[in-house]
């Protein structure tokens, strides 16, 4: 069997799915094809939605939204086990995987299961999972193949209490003591899920400073709330050994000649692209030592008709940002109108409290001599916040002093990644400061916090 197609994606992910609907949708005829037994990637497997779906569970059990008005020892249920918490996975999970096959169905885009590899240029072999091959070729090609846990040799992982971040989806008890090594968003999300739990957490992390990407002000929040929660933070410092003993215990050693005895780590120290094992070499397209593949501005490889998007070419490896990559590619190739704004896509972490920005951060304003003005807003100052027990939350705006335009929101605190939108269309519409001291918000709202850190940002400016 050989079939042709105007474009081959390669994964199902969020960014493959995304560049198949985009091309069938231009009237094309497009082909994924998938190595798992169904679709959805990392996102609906392993990543995002596992991951916010135990969020959820656990701010539910552990009554962490009631906290702030009923004392830090109320629960919704006293005794979570491990079954409470995988319990709601399973009916989420089913249902998204449904609504993905239902968008490809009904957009034409035909799916082949098995492991994808280039034969040539404009040529895929497919080992399908009962041995069988077929080959395939098209005009253009999407390489969306994402990204796997990274595993180093000197982590004795056994899916039991040495975990990486596929494996604690499966957990099989309740840890009391845990480290998370990695304090990158993954690592700082499950921290904090776990924290919730309360579970004894510490984070370990190599560098010197967490999240480099986000604004530090809101990092300094961040790292003042784990402090205030009792999760230890170890900073700069690294693995050197980790053994496990009969009773259950895991005993680490830094590199720092400190040790500590737990019963849980979970290594959430970075990914890997999957790009050992695509046939690159046949193309003579490169990927780095992590598996990631380089692209322009319009997600071509240094082959022309061959694309690649999503967690595969490297930050911010988000499901959101590869969507929107892998429908950029789709319209590139067939020439259709797009604009994407990379510098405007908002990031979201759902660490407990969460946080979400979009635009510049203070450190990138000083970085290009813009001078700017900031406005805050406490969670606490506003009537919602106050009915909702906040104790933490803030929103920080950054305007140009110049021409008085938004040039970034960052939020720490509940509902951080809903509210970052207000401020990410003010920004990509040109907005300025008039906009948040003219406009009416619905009270009581977290919302009115762009009110309160726009005024408090006028007060600052000297016009
Ligand atoms: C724990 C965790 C939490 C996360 N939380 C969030 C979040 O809250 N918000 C957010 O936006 N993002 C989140 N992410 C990131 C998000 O999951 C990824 O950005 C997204 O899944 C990347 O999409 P992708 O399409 O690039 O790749 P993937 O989702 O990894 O999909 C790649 C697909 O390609 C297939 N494939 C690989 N090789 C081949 C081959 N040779 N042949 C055929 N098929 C192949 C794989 O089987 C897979 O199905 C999280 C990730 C993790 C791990």
């Amino acid at each position: 069997m050989n079939l042709h197609y105007d474009m081959i994606v390669i994964g199902s992910g969020p960014a493959g799915k995304r560049a198949a609907i985009q091309a069938a949708k231009i009237g094309k005829k497009v082909l994924v094809i998938e190595k798992n037994e169904i679709v959805g990637g990392v996102t609906v497997h392993t990543g995002t939605i596992p991951s916010k779906t135990l969020r959820e569970t656990v701010l539910f059990l552990s009554g962490w939204r009631q906290r702030g008005i009923y004392g830090r020892s109320y629960k919704v249920k006293d005794h979570i086990t491990a079954d409470d918490l995988k319990q709601r996975l399973h009916s989420t999970l089913g249902h998204e995987i449904e609504i993905i096959q239902h968008q490809l169905m009904r957009n034409n885009v035909e799916v082949e299961y098995g492991h994808a590899r280039f034969t040539d240029e404009h040529s895929i072999s497919v080992l399908q999972h009962d041995g069988l091959v077929n080959h395939f070729t098209a005009d253009y090609f999407v390489i969306c193949v994402g990204t796997r846990t990274y595993r180093p040799d000197n982590v004795p992982f056994d899916g039991d209490s040495i975990m990486d971040s596929d494996e604690i989806l499966s957990l099989k008890r309740i840890p009391k003591k845990m480290l998370v090594v990695g304090g990158g968003v993954i690592g700082i999300e499950y921290a904090t899920i776990f924290k919730a739990l309360d579970i004894e957490v510490t984070v370990l992390e190599t560098n010197d400073f967490l999240l480099g990407f986000v604004d530090r002000e809101i990092v300094d929040e961040l790292i003042h709330h784990l402090r205030d929660c009792n999760i230890q933070v170890r900073l700069g410092d690294k693995i050197s050994t980790i053994n496990k003993f009969d009773d259950g215990k895991v005993v680490v050693k830094f590199d720092s000649g400190k040790s500590m005895a737990v019963d849980t780590v979970l290594f959430a120290a970075g990914r890997q692209g999957v790009t050992d094992d695509l046939g690159l070499d046949q193309v003579g397209i490169e990927a780095d030592r992590r598996g990631r593949i380089t692209v322009n501005e319009d997600y071509q490889t240094s082959l022309p008709h061959v694309y690649a998007a999503g967690d595969v070419i490297g930050f911010p490896s988000l499901a959101s940002t590869s969507m929107e990559q892998g429908r950029h590619a789709a319209c590139h190739a067939f020439e259709a109108d797009v604009a994407s704004q990379p510098e405007l896509f908002p990031y979201g972490i759902y660490a407990v409290p969460e946080i979400s920005m979009v635009g510049l951060t203070e450190q990138e304003c000083n970085k290009r001599h813009i001078d700017y003005e900031v406005g805050i807003a406490r969670f606490r100052e506003t009537a919602r916040g106050q009915i909702m027990g906040l104790r933490e939350g803030m929103l920080k705006m950054l305007f140009s002093i110049e021409t008085q335009k938004l040039l970034g929101v960052h939020i720490i605190g509940e509902g951080a990644t809903e509210l970052v939108h207000i401020g990410q269309a003010v920004i990509s519409l040109g907005g300025t400061l008039d906009y948040f001291v003219q406009t009416v918000f619905n009270y009581p709202t977290l919302a009115e916090g762009y009110k309160i850190a726009a005024l408090d940002a006028y007060n600052r400016m000297t016009f």
